[in-house]
Parts: C-alpha cells; sequence; structure tokens
C-alpha cells in the first residue's frame, strides 16, 4: 500500500485520525524525544517503514509508571518496536563514577529523568502490559551492545543477553533498516496465509532459538555459554573477540547457550549501498522537534543544519561501540545524494546559510571500502597498528564534496566539526591541507587518546609519532593560511592497561609542549567492547595480565595526574576538564574559562567509554569490587526497575499533557516535565577513534 509521507509520524490517537490512519501497523517506542530527523534512529525508521506502507506510530519517552503511554494509539497490527535511545540508558544516566547525571541532550529542556534506568527492559514490559501477546523486537544501541553475555559496569556484574531479560521475541543489532523491514514484511506474510510469523533467520538479528536453526553449511562462531562465563570471567575475552570478529566477516552465525536455551546470531545484512543510503537519508524528514515540545531540545539544535556523508568506521578502536554497532565497513552516500539534501537545507524555514557538519562517524573516511576480501579478514582494524593496503579511500574526494557544497546556492558557510582521522589524513597530505585550510572553523578535534606506546596499542590507535606528524601538518598549513587554528586533543584515563607511569608520561608530554588538557575523560567499561573484556579480565587481547584501575580512588589518582585540580578535590560537575585556551597551530595556551568548548556529541555517534570527570566522596565510598563480584548494597539500578519515576516527586512546573488533547503534544511525555544524561557536547562529534 502506498502511504503519503505524514508531516510528522502520529504520536496520539488524533494525530492518527487526521491521517486517516485507523490502526497503526507498527508502533515504535524510545527514550529520545521525537525530532524528526535522520540522525535520530526512531524516526528515521519510522519513516522508512511508512515508504514501505507501514502505518507507524511513535511514543517517546513514555512514563513508565503506568502504559498509558504506550497504548495510547491502541494496539499496533504487527510489533512494537523499543529503543532506549541514542545512548544506552545507563550511560546516559550515570558518569564514570556512577553519579547521577543532571542533564540530557535528546529530551526537552535538556534536563535528566525522563527514561528509566535498562530501558529497554522497561518499555518492553510496558509492551507486553498494554498489548499482551505483541511481538516486541528490541533495537537501538542499548540492545545492539548488550545481545551476548556483557559485563555491565553499572551493577559490576556479567549480564546475560537484555534480549532473555526483556523477554521480547527478536533483538536487532546493527543498523535496523533492513532487519526491522524485513521483519515486518515475514509478519505481514504470515498475517495473509494466517500463520503465525517465523521471525528466525533475519540478517541483523538473534533470537532464542536452536543450532538446528543455522542453515546447512554455513559457518558457525560458538561463544562461550553465559554460565560458563560466570564460572570463568576470563572468558569474556574470548567471548567478545568472537563477538567482533562475527560483525567483521559478515557471513557467520553465532550461537551462544544460556539459561538451558541457546541465544542464535544470524550475520549481519551486507553494508547498505550508496542507492539505499541515499534513498534513507532522503526521506522528507522536518528536521524538527515534534511541535508539541514546548521547550529546545539540545541535540535537536546542535543537529538540525548538519549532513550526514557516510556510516561505518574502520578504526575498530577497542573502546568504540561504533564497530560493533555499525560495522567497520564504511557506507558511504552518493555525492549527488548529498548535495540534493544540502539544497533541500536551503529551502528550510529558519535557515541561516551555515552547515554546522558535513560528515560521519569520522570526517575522512566518506567513500572509504576494503579493496580485498573483508569476509576473509582477520584484523580487529583496518588502521592499526598500519593503515591496511586494502583499505582504500580518496580524501581529495571528500574535499571535492565539501568544495561543491560549499558552492550551492543559499550555503555561506561550511564546517567539518565531526573529528579526523590522523593517521588516515597524513596519507593524502594535499586534502588535510584543504581540510586545514578551507573547513577548519578554529578547531579541530582529535583523539589521540594516549602518549603511551603500551596504552595506544591496547586501544588501537596509531603512534605518538603519528599524532605529533599530524600537529606539525596542521601547524604548518594553519600558519600558511594566515588563521589561528587549534588542535583540541582528546584523552582518557585509567584505560585497562594504564599505570600511573603512563598518565605521568602523557602529563610531560603536554607538559613540554606547554599544553594542559581540556577534554580528558575517566575511561567507562561500556558493554560489548574489547576494551571493556579487558578492565573486567584483567587480560589484554592477547591474554596476557594487565594493569587495571578499578577502583574509583585509583581511577581519579589516574585522572588527578593530568588535571591535578581533579584529582586533590574531586569536583562535580558536567563538562570536560577545562583549561588553557589552546595557541594557534595546535599549541594551547593560557587558561580558558568557559565551557564554550564542550561540543555536544552527535546522537548517530554512541559515546565510546568517555565521559567528563565527576567524583566525590559519595563517589569514592561506591568502589567496584574485584571483577565479576557485585558490590552489595545500593546499585545505581536494581533488576532492570528505574529507581522511581521522577516525575512523580520532581515533576517540574509547567503544562502536564492531557491525552489526545485538541493541541499536538509532546510525543510521549508532558511538555516541561523532565528527564536524564548529559552526554552531549554542544557542536558536533567527537573524534573518531
Ligand atoms: S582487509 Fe584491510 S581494509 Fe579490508 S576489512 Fe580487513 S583490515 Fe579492513
Amino acid at each position: 500500500m502506498e502511504l503519503k509521507q505524514p508531516a510528522f509520524l502520529p504520536t496520539n490517537r488524533q494525530e492518527m485520525r487526521a491521517l486517516g490512519w485507523e490502526v497503526l501497523d507498527v508502533l515504535l517506542v524510545t527514550g529520545d524525544a521525537y525530532v524528526d530527523h535522520p540522525s535520530f534512529g526512531a524516526a528515521l525508521l519510522g519513516r522508512l517503514l511508512v515508504a514501505r506502507g507501514l502505518r507507524t506510530g511513535i511514543v517517546a519517552q513514555p512514563r513508565w509508571t503506568t502504559p498509558d503511554d504506550v497504548s495510547r494509539m491502541g494496539r499496533p497490527r504487527l510489533f512494537a518496536g523499543v529503543t532506549a535511545g541514542a545512548l544506552d540508558s545507563m550511560l546516559a544516566h550515570y558518569t564514570a563514577f556512577r553519579k547521577k547525571r543532571h542533564d540530557d541532550a535528546y529530551t526537552p529542556g535538556g534536563r535528566a529523568g525522563a527514561r528509566p534506568n535498562r530501558a529497554v527492559i522497561v518499555y518492553s514490559n510496558l509492551v507486553r502490559q498494554a498489548f499482551p501477546g505483541l511481538v516486541v523486537v528490541l533495537g537501538g544501541i542499548e540492545a545492539s551492545l548488550r545481545r551476548i553475555t556483557h559485563y555491565d559496569f553499572w551493577s559490576n556484574s556479567l549480564r546475560r543477553s537484555i534480549l532473555l531479560d526483556a523477554k521480547a521475541d527478536l533483538l536487532v543489532w546493527g543498523m535496523g533498516e533492513v532487519p526491522l523491514v524485513a521483519a515486518a514484511r515475514t509478519m505481514l506474510q504470515a498475517e495473509k496465509a494466517g500463520l503465525e510469523p517465523d521471525l528466525t533467520g533475519i540478517p541483523g538479528t538473534a533470537w532464542m532459538g536452536g543450532p538446528e536453526q543455522v542453515p546447512e553449511g554455513q559457518a558457525v562462531i560458538e561463544l562461550p555459554s553465559h554460565e560458563s562465563l560466570l564460572e570463568d570471567p576470563r572468558l569474556l575475552m574470548q567471548a567478545t573477540l568472537a563477538s567482533e570478529h562475527h560483525v567483521q566477516r559478515g557471513d557467520v552465525w553465532a550461537l551462544q547457550p544460556v539459561s538451558g536455551r541457546t541465544l542464535v546470531l544470524a550475520p549481519p545484512p551486507p553494508p547498505p549501498t550508496s542507492r539505499q543510503l541515499d534513498e534513507v537519508f532522503e526521506l522528507p524528514f522536518s528536521r524538527r522537534a515534534h511541535p508539541g515540545y514546548s521547550e529546545a531540545i539540545p541535540a535537536e539544535e546542535m543537529m538540525r543544519w548538519s549532513v550526514n556523508t557516510h556510516r561505518g568506521c574502520g578504526g575498530g578502536c577497542s573502546f568504540c561501540s561504533l564497530a560493533l554497532h555499525q560495522g567497520r565497513r564504511v557506507a558511504s552516500r552518493s555525492r549527488a545524494s548529498v548535495l540534493r539534501e544540502v539544497r533541500s537545507l536551503t529551502r528550510m524555514e529558519g535557515w541561516s546559510g551555515s552547515i554546522s557538519d558535513v560528515g560521519g562517524p569520522s570526517a575522512n573516511m566518506w567513500g572509504a571500502r576494503c579493496t580485498l576480501d573483508p569476509s576473509r579478514c582477520t584484523r580487529t582494524s583496518c588502521l592499526f597498528p598500519g593503515v591496511c593496503p586494502g583499505f582504500q579511500v580518496d580524501q581529495s574526494a571528500g574535499v571535492e564534496l565539501l568544495r561543491e557544497v560549499a558552492r550551492q546556492e543559499g550555503v555561506r558557510h561550511v564546517r567539518v566539526a565531526s573529528g579526523l582521522r590522523h593517521d588516515l589524513a597524513l596519507q593524502d597530505p594535499r586534502a588535510l591541507k584543504a581540510l586545514t585550510m578551507e573547513f577548519t572553523g578554529g578547531q579541530l578535534k582529535v583523539a589521540p587518546e594516549h602518549i603511551s606506546e603500551r596504552v595506544l596499542r591496547g586501544m588501537r590507535k596509531p603512534a605518538r609519532e603519528v599524532f605529533e606528524r599530524f600537529l606539525e601538518e596542521f601547524r604548518r598549513h594553519s600558519e600558511a593560511a594566515g588563521k589561528e587554528q587549534y588542535v583540541i586533543p582528546y584523552l582518557i584515563s585509567a584505560f585497562p592497561g594504564c599505570t600511573d607511569q603512563d598518565m605521568r608520561e602523557l602529563a610531560d608530554w603536554l607538559r613540554r609542549r606547554g599544553w594542559t588538557p581540556r577534554q580528558v575523560q575517566c575511561f567507562i567499561p561500556t558493554p560489548g567492547t574489547v576494551a571493556t573484556a579487558m578492565y573486567f579480565t584483567g587480560l589484554d587481547p592477547e591474554g596476557n595480565p594487565i594493569h587495571v584501575a578499578r577502583s574509583d580512588a585509583e581511577r581519579l589518582r589516574q585522572h588527578g595526574i593530568l588535571c591535578p585540580e581533579r584529582g586533590r578535590k574531586p569536583i562535580r560537575g558536567e563538562g570536560p576538564v577545562r583549561g588553557p585556551k589552546p595557541q594557534p597551530g595546535g599549541e594551547p595556551g593560557p587558561a580558558g574559562k568557559s565551557g564554550k568548548d564542550r561540543k555536544p556529541q552527535r546522537p548517530d555517534k554512541p559515546d565510546a567509554g568517555r565521559e567528563p570527570l565527576r567524583g566525590g566522596a559519595a563517589e569514592r565510598a561506591r568502589k567496584p569490587d574485584r571483577a565479576g563480584k557485585p558490590k552489595k548494597g545500593r546499585s545505581p539500578e536494581r533488576s532492570g526497575r528505574p529507581d522511581r519515576d521522577p516525575r512523580a516527586a520532581e515533576r517540574p512546573p509547567g503544562p502536564r499533557r492531557a491525552p489526545d488533547s485538541a493541541k499536538p503534544q509532546a510525543p510521549g511525555r508532558p511538555s516541561g516535565s523532565r528527564p536524564p544524561s548529559g552526554q552531549a557536547r554542544k557542536g558536533g562529534r567527537k573524534p573518531p577513534r
């Protein structure tokens, strides 16, 4: 059935009726506010499902004390898709020291508290309460990274697949377009035939089944069972590396026994072609928050005039969730499609002439491809320890694309706010020169992350010399352009394998250059990554023991080596460590004062274990115990249940929503109500890792 794309997907009965929809085919429940922009997963998938003829509605940030929000548009015909939003809800809510965050870029007013802890589990429960027997499909970063047994930093324990805890029917891991549409088609066909839908075997999904569901002749990765991982936590490294391999190979199945059953993971779908990506990004997004919101949503403001050119990152940094979610294979939009999107921006209300960012997970990977056979690849990164000869990218073509964007009528200014992969940038001096001279808006974000050889190896990041060479080139080109420009280096403290000595080495290096660090993050073990397995097991990927700073005291001490004022007296609050303003050409200088350079993170890029430092006596008191042994006492979260509904006790003043009122409503929550975390930094993405 052909469906007209609505101005916004419906969020209540009244909006459904206005579209002439009596019933929904698919209901999407999300932990983010509803912003109709391709960087917001639920909005993008909703529009795609409508384009495929499926009447799709969105409930954003529903109350979790009652199923009323989830049920307000009635039972959908096919299924409910559930996501925590752009970030894992625990990461969104808690700092590196398990303190509650106070803001959330994906919520009106930027306030914390609009979604529950472990939102995927809580929302699934709500859906089952509202619509018993309805198929529930999990997706988004929280479900994706928790698809097999994983270490959960916030409860300091190994948890089984979230599919089981959410009691859902299917888990979509990775990018959702192909699996979600395939699941919907399967259900439609089953409905026509009057049969129960068989949702097994869809690429990019996981379900509870059995080994017999793997088609004959297909390669299978046998992951250690959940129970064996509980018995021998060191197996987590093996399981995590195997999971990485599962994503990279692209043609293998994976099985994990758990609780007497078997978790089956189909191979991922092939990366989207340019044509497929073009279609998705050119759906008629309004690029605005739903009109029911009365307060600004920080992420909307940050993303509105940005253009996404590609997905995926070949970097494979050990702490980055991206490789496990989007994959290492880069999928790029066509030049024509990017330009069409830019022209459409210039016709939109509120257009000021500036594009805040043109890029993807990394600024300089548009058009990158593997010229070898990625399914036979045994490397864990296309760029580490050196750039693989099979990794081909024409960075000059990327610069030419930027120039074309800048030449479009109505465009006055184009910035590249996505981070640059500096080792790759050195491979094309002409492109680096052009980027530095023409498209760097005074500050360039780069993520060396550390300086110590040993730590960099654990991170799968380029060596110090590579970063130093890059700085020299950047300085040279900035001077040649007569521009005062700075490098903003992102750094991580307390990374697994990092000792006080390594931090001192980094501090000395910075001191010798006259730099005071401004973007230092204490490592957070996010679910599913190799770095998290290192943190938990105390082993490197080769199985060698490493030092791990686990206690808050040691983590703070490592941090304090770079940022002495924080190390002496931990300071609560958001924001990167602030310090001297950089000097031209990459040399930071005298002390800065504001948080002006705090850049909200792009919602399409998951946080990769970095976060602004917070600390305090309470944080120190809540030390994690030894690996695998949950600490007794109060944890930030218990059994998937939210601590409380913040709206009950702390509802701020402001209008409350009346369901199905005549006025357009904020999709899923009263305008002016309050939500969680401030993951974001203003303006643009963090550098690629
Ligand atoms: S062969 Fe090289 S370019 Fe291709 S996936 Fe492997 S590391 Fe990346």
